[in-house]
Parts: C-alpha cells; structure tokens; sequence
C-alpha cells in the first residue's frame, strides 16, 4: 500500500472501509473533505508505517528515507493548497500532527499542534495576520506541546512558569496577557528546554521528523498498551500519523474551537450536545481550564456558523447513518471540521437513538442492531436507585455536579488508581475520586464503580471514558475540595476520607454521603421495542439457567424461551432440605434412605412445579444430581448438627464422624458424581425422575402446558447412559400407570466429559438432546480445575500463551473444535437433535456467535444474561 494518502477539498475520498491503514481520524478527514466538507489539507502516514518504525528489524525508529520524501512530497500539496509555505519568514504555513489508529482510543495518544514555529516564523506570522497576540499565543503553545509530546517535558513544567508569570501581573485568565507577556511566556519556555539540556529545534523539518516520529512511539507507550489491554485491542497495525494544515480558532472573537455530538450520549435525545470556546485551541476545551459554553449558544455568538455547523451534522449523520462525535474550528468566521467519528454514548443512549435512526430512516433495523453494543444492554440491566425521591435520600446528598455518565455507583472513596485496583482484587467496589482524571488514570477508572472528579465538562477526559465504560461518572463537582495528601475530600462543611462509602446518581449528578438502596432494572419502552426487533432478526433460542420459580420467572421476564438447565441439587441446600439430604447419604439401612427420599420427594415436585408453571408452554431442561455427596455433609467442627444427625440414624458420635470421612474424595470432581452417583444409587434417580413426571402431570392438570426434559450428567460412555434413560423411563411409566396419565418428556445428556464429545455418534442413538456442559467440557478438555485457574490464568495472559480466559469465552481451537464435531456426528444420527449449551459462554457474547455458526439450537445462560445473549444471537445473524 501507499504509505500516504492526501485529503482535504479535490482529494479522492477514501471510505470507512480503509480504516485498517489510516486509522479513524484519517479515513474520516478524507470521507469528510470528499462530500464537501470544509476540511483543512493534509495527509495520512499510514498504520503500516508505524508498524514498520516501531519493527526493529525495519525501520527501527526512524522514518524511512523514501516515506520521508513523500512527505515533502505531500507537503508541497498541502502549500500550494495553503498559498503558503512551511518555515516560511514571510508567508508560513502551520501544521497540526495528529495520531488515529483504526479503533478510537481517545485521549491515548498525543497531538502537536502549531508546528513549524520559530523566532522568525512567530514574527512573520504576526506581521501577515496583523495579529501579534495569536502569533505569540500560538508560540508558546506549541513550545508547550513539542516540549510535553515530543521532548517527555513535563507539563507541568511549562504551567509553573505561565503560572508565575499570571501571578506577577495579577491575572486570573490566559486572556489577559498581553503580547508582551507572551514573549516573557515564550522566553520561559525555552528555558524550561535549557534546564532539561535539551534544545528546541528551530528548523522546522526536523520538528516535524521529530513530531511524526514521537506519535509513532506513542503506540507503545505505557497509556496506549494499558488502553488496548482494558478494551481487549488486538491485532491493530498500529497508529496511522495525520498532518494538516493548522486552521486557528484563537485568532480573536470572531475564532473559536469546540467538540460536540449531534444527540445527547447520556439520553439520546435528538439535539446537539457539545461546548466550544471563543478564541481558543482544541486543546483548551478538554483540558478544562476554561469553562466552555454550551454548544446552543454559538447560535447567537455567531449565527451563521451555528446554521453551517448544523447542517454539517445533519450531513454527516445521514452519512455514516449514526450519532457522531465532532471536532471543529472556527477561524475568523469560518467552519472547519476537523474530525468526526461514531459517538460513544452510555446504554440508554444507544437503544433510544438506534430506535430513532429507524424511525428517521436513517437505518434499517438490521443496522440498527448493530449499533448497540452487549455492553450498552449490559449498563441498562443494571441497579439504579430505587427511591430518588425519599426523604433519606434526600437528605443524604452532599453535593451536585455535571451527570455526565449515567447509572447508580455505590462504593469506597479512593484517591488514587493504586487504590482503587487494591479494592477491587479485594471485591470491595469503589469510587475514584479527582480533581480531574487524565489518561494514566485509566487503570483505576476501569476498575471502580464510579467516577467523581471535582473539574472538567461534559467531554471531560473522565466523562468520555466513564461513558465509554458505562461507568457512572460525576464531572466538574465544585463543591468537592480534596486534599490528596490528607486522603480527605471537603464538601461545604462535611469531610469524609478515603474508605468511607458514597453513592453517585450519574442521570443527576447528585453525591451522597451514605450507601442507598439499589434497585433491578426493567425492559419497557423503547428497549421493549428494540428487543422485539432483535428476537425478529436472531436465529438461535436462547434460554435461562434457573434452580427455582422465582429464577425462571426473571428469566422468562427477560426474553428466555425456556430453561437449558435447572441445577437440582441447588434446591437440596435450603435449611429444612439439607437434613434430609444428609440422612439419605449417610443411611446404613434401606429403610433409613427410603424415609429420607421419600421427605424429599415433595419438595423437588413443587419446585418443577413451580418452574414448569413459570415457562407455561416452552422447554424446562431438569438435570439430575450432579455433584459429589460429601458437598452436603456437615462439617465436623459442627457438633449440634452431628449430634441431631447421629441421634437420627441412630448412630454413634465416633461412627459418623468415620463415616463422614469415608465420604471424602482425593479429587471429588473427578470422583463419584453425575451419572456415576446415579448408577451407584438408582434410588436417588427413581426420586428425581419421579418428582418431575408428577410435577409435569400435576401442572398439566393445572392447564399448564409443561415440557420437561430430564438431563443426565456426566456421561463419557454411552452405557452409562443407557443405564440412567432406562432407570427414568421405567420410573415414567410407574408414575403413568399408577396415575393413568401420560406426558412427553424427554431424556437427553449434558455432553461435557471429552470422551461423550468424541463418542457423540454413539450417544445420540439413545439421548433425546445434548447439551454441552461448557464449564466442564473446558476444564477437562484442558485439564485446569476451574477453581483453581486465578494461579496462571492472569500469567498466561501476560505472555500471551493464552487469549482469553477459556472459562469466559469459548476456546474455538480446542473445546470448540470438539462441539463442532459432537454436533456434526450427533446430527448424522438424528438431523434434528436438539442440540444447546448450558454453561457460562452461553451468555458471552463472542461465544454465542461460535454456537449460531456451530448450528447449535440454543443457548442458556443466567437470567440476567439473557438480552444480552439474544442482542449477541442476532448481532451473530446479521
Ligand atoms: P484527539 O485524538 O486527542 O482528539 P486530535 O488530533 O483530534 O486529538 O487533536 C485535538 C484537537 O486539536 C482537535 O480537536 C482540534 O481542536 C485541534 N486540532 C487538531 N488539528 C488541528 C488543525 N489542523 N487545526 C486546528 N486545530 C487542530
Ligand atoms: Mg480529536
Ligand atoms: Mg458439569
């Protein structure tokens, strides 16, 4: 490929489509300039010359002689655009140089911004705009910028020395200095260069080599590689160099600069959303050291440029038939854009304005799936406070600030990211607070439930991330005093420190000081609509994991087509149930295990009841006891309970406790369960079995349309499947011949041992259905105890040896490869084998897809996962 590609008016536009070599911003800058907008010149270094610079055995941190002529080379184009020339010292030209990888990692990488100064450019620019001050100002920017980006100056550095020289004068505002103190700005910064031993380069190519070369590196810095590690980045070339021709919006009352999205990112409503700043540089505006206007009042500061600029966003939004996220410039009257990019937005937002664009036209339903992420659903199906109206709620609010991001955070007050990451490996939820968070913060704004930070607007570095993140985010609170020293945050008259709990309401931006009451969420409105279209659009089922009526009525609640898995033994732990439990595995005597079964017996009938009732007319999938025994035993430090239990097998102390130790396995897991409990305990089985054909004919009779299929786990041998499906269709037809009823019902196997996978052919002449058990077809497939992987897993990640945690999304290589197979042969068997997964990928969006593509029928996961699968079942579709 080339390595540059030229924009701006006359330039060939380049689609989305070339993201991939010139990163967002540069694919956009020229889609923009090619229908029409106002775009200012420029080219794109490609993501592959960054691959290449950053490669030691290619370019090895220098710009290739060949691309570094073509860059000359494209600069000419760019003067002759201009009618002005680079370095000039009458008539020069300024450059911006910009970084934009293919995914938008905002605030990672570092911009330069009026490059090409030096002391004869500054007093040529001052004499050919008229303008000595906007030559100045911009002087002392880009001393500031090349410093910071270019040179690893700190900032800081450069803000001490304005800092003293605003003190002095008695200034409040940058607007205040004059010409001359500009100069005196100007003169401090080179020494700021001179104290470092570094030198500032007056030719002005070499800022340039220098700049290009500095953007190229920022690829592997440390804030980037954190960013792409945090949003799972992988696989990108690496960052794509834009330099374009500056356009000023500090050039006085007539210039200006802003960022706006053409809906709201918190509500999705359809009106612009965005701030600028009358004579300022882009910069200004996110840095917050300015407070911006709203975006509606540029329409009386300057009309004209307000009705352009809304047409812009009308224009651009039918383009890319999505909300953007707009950068602009206005120099002395006049519209540039300056870059445009899919608008990140929090949960609510992208229902409602992927609803919107279909009702505008804008998109068809299948697009406007796409456009809402797992994650958005995943913010909307979380708490919010229950009551914002009561009285305690009321009277616990401390403070209020910009909403900035939306949702309900509760959690520890922290000051720092070390802290906040400490909390969260501990599980204690947190809340980062700060003057203003930066790009270093990312770790801990990851890792917290909330963010809070006492300056900075609505695009604020913190509200742009926190919304990316569905983090619930606090801007520019006021009110918040922080002393990070004494780790004490101040708010009016109350103090409070790091550790103690605070809540945000991110739709209010209101703080309070006490942890409130959260609440579950609801599908209604434009979600219930948007939900609708996603059912119409995904092809594969997706049903709940539920133990109990009240699990499977939230699922149904949330879309679930039926339960791939009710876990039966989650119904033995409940306090009035474990005891008859515990004399069923200790029983000495026949009699002894018929009582406790026969105890037993009812309550498992209700609960299928009571499931079967609450899925009326779809599949309830029953898996019979699957773990080893001795989970339910009594520990033997508990005396009174032994003793109770002894007295009711009429048992001695001393034989109990041996039996109980009996009971213990070297490897339970691997031990006596599953099936092989089944076997060992017909008895148990003939229970089970039992309470689901009662329970399915009682709810029959009830006019409750109920489907059961009974489960048998554990299976690696397709005898002892045999043995199990013979056990329950005898007891079936006990239960028919005693009742003079009859019901269907179904007997099929989880497969989740590698042996049941490979054998496949064999078991599906017998079993009804198959349904992977993902958790333990992993484990046993790579042979890590899934309790134990928090040893390695985060290592194996490190060195790359593993992608992704194979527990959270399906290993396609290996386990995956064995699914494939066991559905291929199973379906040679019987072409209609209802064939699902229950286990946690069935909630995991990248799994789902591997499962549609597989030509699997369904998959179960929780009741809370249950929208976010199907919005992944039809993402997968489309
Ligand atoms: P980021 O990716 O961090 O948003 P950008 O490359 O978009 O960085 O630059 C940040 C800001 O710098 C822009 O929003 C804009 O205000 C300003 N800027 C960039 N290029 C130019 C230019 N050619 N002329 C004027 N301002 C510019
Ligand atoms: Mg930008
Ligand atoms: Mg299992």
């Amino acid at each position: 490929n080339a390595p540059i590609n030229l924009f701006g008016k006359g330039e060939e536009g380049k689609g989305a489509d070339s993201k991939w070599l010139l990163g967002g911003k540069g694919a956009n800058l020229a889609e923009m300039s090619s229908i029409g907008l106002s775009v200012p010149p420029g080219f794109t270094l490609t993501t592959e010359c960054c691959k290449a610079f950053c490669d030691p055995n290619k370019w090895n941190g220098e710009i290739h002689p060949d691309v570094w002529d073509a860059t000359l080379e494209s600069l000419k184009t760019i003067e002759t655009k201009m009618g002005c020339e680079f370095g000039s010292d009458s008539n020069p030209l300024l450059l911006s140089v910009r970084s934009g990888a293919a995914i938008s990692m905002p605030g990672m990488m570092d911009t330069v911004l009026n490059l090409g100064m030096n002391d004869v450019v500054v007093e040529a620019l001052a004499t050919k705009s008229n303008n000595p001050r906007f030559a100045w100002d911009s002087y002392r920017r880009f001393l500031e910028m090349f410093g910071n980006v270019v040179l690893e100056l700190p900032r800081a550095d450069f803000e001490e020395e304005i800092d003293n020289i605003k003190f002095e004068k008695g200034y409040f505002e940058d607007s205040e200095l004059t010409v001359e103190d500009l100069k005196e700005v100007v003169a401090a910064f080179k020494k700021v260069y001179e104290k470092n031993s570094l030198s500032f380069p007056l030719d002005v190519y070499e800022q340039l080599r220098l700049s290009i070369g500095a953007v190229f590196k920022g690829w592997n810095g440390d804030r980037a590689i954190k960013y792409r590690e945090v949003e799972n980045i992988r696989d990108l070339l690496g960052t794509a160099v834009n330099v374009q021709a500056m356009v000023f919006g500090n050039m006085g009352q007539t210039s200006g600069t802003g960022v706006c999205f053409t809906r709201d990112p918190n509500s999705g409503d359809n009106e612009l959303f965005g701030e600028f700043l009358i004579d300022a540089q882009g910069e200004d505006v996110v840095a917050g050291i300015r407070t911006p206007l709203p975006i509606a009042d540029l329409s009386t500061a300057m009309p004209e440029v307000y009705k352009e600029f809304n047409e812009n966003t009308k224009i651009l939004e039918e383009h890319y038939g999505d909300m953007q996220d707009i950068e602009f410039t206005i120099q002395e009257g006049k519209l540039f854009m300056l870059q445009t990019r899919n608008g990140k937005r929090g949960g609510g937002a992208a229902v409602k304005i992927a609803v919107d664009l279909v009702k505008e036209g804008l998109v068809t339903k299948e697009q406007s799936i796409s456009m809402v992420l797992p994650e958005h659903l995943d913010q909307l199906l979380h708490p919010s406070f229950s009551d914002t109206e009561s009285a305690s709620y009321k009277a616990s609010v401390i403070a209020e600030g910009l909403p900035a991001s939306p949702g309900a955070a509760v959690g520890e007050i922290c000051f720092t990211n070390e802290k906040v990451v400490e909390n969260a490996e501990k599980g204690i939820p947190s809340i980062l607070v700060r003057d203003e968070t930066s790009p270093d913060d990312i770790a801990g704004m990851y890792s917290a439930e909330g963010i809070l930070t006492a300056r900075g607007g609505m695009t604020s570095h913190a509200a742009v991330v926190a919304r990316g993140w569905g983090r619930p985010c606090i801007c520019g609170c006021s009110a918040l005093k922080i002393d990070e020293e004494a780790k004490t945050l101040t708010i009016g008259d109350v103090t409070l420190k790091e550790g103690d709990v605070i809540s945000l309401n991110g739709n209010t931006g209101e703080v309070m000081n006490s942890k409130i009451a959260v609440s579950p969420p609801t599908i209604k409105g434009d979600l219930q609509e948007f939900m609708n279209w996603v059912d119409d659009i995904r092809e594969i089922d997706v049903l709940a994991n539920a133990d109990t009526p009240e699990d499977a009525r939230e699922a149904r609640k949330n879309g679930a087509v039926g339960i791939g898995l009710v876990r039966t033994e989650h119904m033995f732990f409940e306090p009035e149930r474990i005891g008859q439990v515990r004399k069923l595995i200790l029983s000495n005597t026949k009699e002894q295990e018929a009582e406790a079964l026969a105890s037993l017996l009812p309550f498992q009938r209700s609960d299928f009841e009571g499931i079967f009732e609450a899925m009326d007319g779809f599949p309830v999938t029953i898996r019979l006891l699957d773990p080893p025994l001795h989970e339910f035993l009594p520990s033997l430090e508990d005396k009174e309970i032994l003793e109770k239990l002894a007295s009711e097998l009429s048992l001695s102390m001393e034989d109990l406790t041996t039996q109980i130790k009996d009971a213990a396995e070297v490897n339970p897991m691997l031990g006596l369960r599953g099936c092989r409990l089944g076997i060992t305990r017909p008895e148990i089985i003939e229970m089970q079995a039992r309470g689901v054909i009662e329970a399915a004919l009682n709810a029959i009779e009830k006019g409750i349309d109920a489907k059961p299929d009974i489960m048998v786990p554990l299976v690696g041998k397709v005898e002892e499947f045999r043995n199990q499906a013979k056990l329950i269709r005898a007891t079936a037809d006990k239960v028919f011949a005693e009742t003079g009823k009859t019901c269907d019902y179904r007997v099929g196997t989880m497969i989740e041992i590698p042996r049941a996978a490979l054998t496949a052919h064999l078991i599906a002449e017998e079993a009804d259905f198959f349904s992977f058990g993902s958790n333990d077809l992993t484990q046993m497939t790579f042979g890590y105890s899934r309790d134990d992987v928090g040893t390695f897993i985060p290592e194996y990640k490190s060195q790359g040896i593993l992608l992704d945690d194979p527990f959270v999304t399906i290993d396609q290589e290996g386990v995956g490869s064995l699914v494939k197979r066991a559905t291929e042969e199973g379906r040679k068997v019987k072409p209609d084998l209802k064939i699902g997964v229950c286990g946690e990928h069935g909630g995991d969006p990248r799994s789902v897809k591997f499962f549609y593509e597989t030509g699997l029928s369904y998959v179960s996961c929780s009741p809370f996962r249950v929208p976010i699968a199907r919005l992944a079942a039809a993402h997968a579709a489309t």
